[in-house]
């Protein structure tokens, strides 16, 4: 068996010890004699699943009692309409900070339902920074503050928070989940589609403030309620179990392998800036996102040479180094270095790299 290193920004590369549990326990779950795609998801073998993968959700992001998770389905695209028909539902207005793609898809979604607000954007320099908030310009009666906490596209992060005051914050965290700790109490809502940083793709973690469930839009489908799922424990209906069950033990793998997120947030630092330090020295590859907001999770960088950036993509794969293609609206190369991404990866693209720039520059 060979494998790659898989730079790919989701679905993604997920802990190698996590899938050598989930082949060893395919076929008998804990002596169960059925697989977990297999088991009906009322049976209690299924509801100790879920329920140690929140419990250990709660623990490794330290969730305070008085927020809600949940497990849902529909991605984050599904929570583009959520957060505004739950959320938005009292003065109907909301701010959104423009920082990318996903960002200005959230903040179309609302707009739909909701006055939505785009309060700042960075797309005048192709969304490669944060842009400056001024509380003084924040809607004062909104309902919610929306923010794309880490731009999987474009590259940037949120290294401070928006000053929201009374206003909920919240945050699509699809890209950065699980990378660093969090301090949740900021937030009224953060949510996640697994397929970055948790679980193959179906299942989406929400988090929400126990408050701020139950004013969902009259007109707010059931599933998309979130109170639905909040009051039923996310088993309203037959919810993603083989991904809740991976969750299960990519936390697992976080708490006990890695030893929580301080101990993950210096295991990505020490890759990032792996990757960071050698673009700033390069005389080939350069990064193209503004120093103070480089994410931890996505590194974007160019060659400033479509047909250089196309032979360096093609060669990194026939050496082991796969999907570090940028984004086709963004074009040059993306190095997509989530949780599961090992020290070893980061080096060996690093190495390949140094490599390519000797036999091109
Ligand atoms: C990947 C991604 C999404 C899209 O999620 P889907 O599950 O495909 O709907 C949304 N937001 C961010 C930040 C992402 O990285």
């Amino acid at each position: 068996m060979s494998r790659v290193y898989n730079f790919s920004a989701g679905p993604s590369v997920l802990p190698e010890s996590v899938l050598n549990k989930a082949a060893a326990e395919m076929l008998d779950y804990e002596g169960c004699g059925q697989s977990v795609m297999e088991m009906s998801h009322r049976s209690k073998v299924f509801q100790g699943i879920i329920d140690s993968a929140e419990s250990l959700l709660r623990e490794v992001m330290n969730i305070p009692d008085n927020y809600k998770v949940m497990f849902m389905q529909g991605g984050g695209f599904t929570q583009f309409a959520c957060v505004p028909l739950n959320l938005g539902n009292k003065n109907k207005k909301a701010d959104y900070v423009l920082t990318g793609q996903w960002a200005t898809k959230a903040y179309k979604e609302a707009a739909r339902y909701i006055d939505a607000k785009a309060i700042a954007s960075s797309k005048d320099k192709t969304f490669s920074y944060i842009p400056k908030l001024d509380p003084d310009t924040f809607t004062k009666d909104a309902d919610y503050f929306y923010i794309c906490m880490n731009n999987t596209i474009y590259g940037t992060v949120y290294h401070e928070l928006p000053q929201t005051g009374d206003v909920p914050l919240v945050a699509d965290i699809s890209s950065c989940i699980m990378s660093q700790p969090i301090d949740v109490s900021k937030f009224g809502l953060l949510f996640a589609g697994a397929q970055k940083n948790v679980a193959p793709a179906g299942v989406t973690i929400v988090i929400v403030r126990e408050d701020l469930l139950g004013n969902a839009m009259d007109f707010t489908p059931t599933m998309l309620d979130y109170k639905t799922h909040a009051d039923k424990g996310s088993l309203f209906n037959t919810p993603p179990c083989w991904q809740i069950y991976i969750t299960k033990l990519v936390l697992e793998w976080i708490k006990n392998d890695i030893g929580g997120l301080e101990k993950m947030k210096e295991r990505n630092e020490k890759k990032a800036n792996m990757l960071y330090d050698f673009l700033d020295n390069s005389n080939l590859f350069k990064g193209t996102v503004a120093k103070e907001d480089r994410s931890l999770m996505n590194v974007p960088f160019i060659t400033g040479n479509e047909e250089m950036d196309a032979k360096f993509v093609k060669e990194a794969a026939e050496n082991g180094l796969v999907n570090v293609k940028g984004h086709r609206t963004v074009g040059g190369m993306r190095a997509s270095i989530y949780n599961a991404m090992p020290v070893e990866g980061v080096e060996a693209l690093v190495k390949f790299m140094a490599d390519f720039e000797a036999r091109n520059a």
